[in-house]
């Protein structure tokens, strides 16, 4: 069976872990940091907090922008529940912006307009999130413009896209944010086992965002709120959690950072295969800025409709192609229901909805694989 994604490791990356495991540290330390380092390197940013997951990531930073009851995040509908949940865990609300039918993510229109009306209403969003879905970075110096505008903050949901490029700067790189959000689950671009990353260019969201991923302890003794003695000391002066990285994780992150460009470029081939073999066919697929390097965490054709999505789906699972949809608009999950969306919502993500299927993308799907995906969708069609 060949899945929509999964990921690629390699006998250096084994022999990575193994050395860890027979090493003095196994919880965060010397790995997280050199895994930290790799990535501060790559995307060109001032600092990167690894943490245990891309959700824990989206928690801590809004917990460190400040975000809280009476609080309103706004994201897109068409992205993984985790970016909407962290704002709920902060006792915020969350509202969803609709998406662009030609490129899946945000559309900026749609937010001019709903700033707009949030101005009137004296109900504009504390920080808005923008999702790199797919891989392809959305149009962040417009999003920046506006965050100046009407005074919110920017966080990137970047779980899709390390490796990819908004014009000249990685992602990750924060030019026209406050903070990104990486992640490392396996089937995103590279792997820990599970894992996420923090980058920011601001000293002080890091320092809190460090001290937020470890309890709220700090061990810099010009932090404590009162004097004490001791090289074993630390005070813990916020709420924090333990959302830490372990070393064993790390070293994998480091091992599969070394391959971050090849594999980027390798899905980047699959894409491109796929793209002129689709002109021909019935399908629409994400445009591309060319100015842009999109990552291609996934490909998504979009079919007709939802009947024609759900035959392609059934028939290429009969020849062992497991597809996937990304995604079922989140205001629509039955815990947000509850919370008062309703259908009709975001049209635009609905009808994409409807009609989207992710086919396999992956580094390490053969060419073979993607000829007979190609054929099969082909073979589909001309039934
Ligand atoms: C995967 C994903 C997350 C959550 O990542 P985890 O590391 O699994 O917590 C958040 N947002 C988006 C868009 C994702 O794809």
């Amino acid at each position: 069976m060949i899945g929509y994604g999964r990921q690629l490791i390699d006998e250096s990356d084994v022999n990575a872990v193994v050395e860890v495991l027979h090493s003095d540290w196994l919880t965060q330390g010397p790995n997280v940091v050199k895994f930290e380092k790799a990535i501060a390197d790559y995307v060109g940013v001032k600092h990167t907090i690894a943490v245990n997951s891309a959700t824990s990531a989206l928690h801590l930073a809004y917990l460190a922008l400040g975000v809280g009851k009476g609080d309103v995040v706004w994201t897109v509908p068409n992205t993984f529940v985790a970016t909407a949940n962290a704002a709920l865990y902060c006792g915020a609300d969350v509202d969803f912006v609709d998406i662009e039918l030609s490129t899946f993510n945000l559309s900026i229109s749609a937010l001019k307009v709903k700033l707009e009306q949030a101005k009137l209403s004296n109900k504009l969003p504390k920080v808005v999130t923008p999702v790199h879905f797919a891989g392809l970075s959305c149009n962040m110096r417009e999003i920046s413009d506006l965050a100046q505008k009407y005074g919110f903050f920017v966080v990137e949901d970047a779980s899709h896209a390390i490796g990819g490029k908004y014009h000249d700067s990685f992602v990750g790189s924060c030019k026209y944010s406050d903070i990104s959000v990486l992640s490392f689950h396996p089937v995103k671009i590279i792997t820990t086992g599970e894992g996420g990353m923090l980058t920011t260019n601001n000293d002080l969201l890091a320092n809190k965002i460090s001290q937020l991923r470890s309890h709220g302890i700090t061990r810099n003794s010009h932090e404590f709120e009162f004097e004490m003695d001791g090289r074993w000391l630390y005070q813990q002066i916020d709420l924090g959690y333990n959302y830490r990285m372990p070393d064993i994780n790390a070293i994998l992150g480091y091992s599969q950072m070394k391959k971050l460009a090849q594999f980027i470029n390798r899905r980047n081939e699959i894409a491109k295969t796929y793209n002129n073999f689709f002109v021909e066919l019935p399908v629409a697929v994400q445009q591309v800025d060319n100015s842009f390097l999109n990552a291609h965490h996934l490909y998504v054709i979009l079919c007709k409709d939802h009947l024609e999505r759900k035959a392609l789906d059934a028939y290429l699972f009969e020849n062992d192609i497991s597809c996937n949809v990304h995604y079922y608009p989140v205001y629509l999950q039955p815990y947000y229901r509850n919370l008062g969306f309703n259908d009709g919502y975001c049209p635009n993500a609905e009808n994409y909805f409807s009609r989207c299927l992710s086919i396999p993308m992956y580094a390490g799907l053969q060419d073979s694989d993607v000829m007979k995906v190609c054929n099969l969708i082909k073979n589909f069609y001309q039934q």
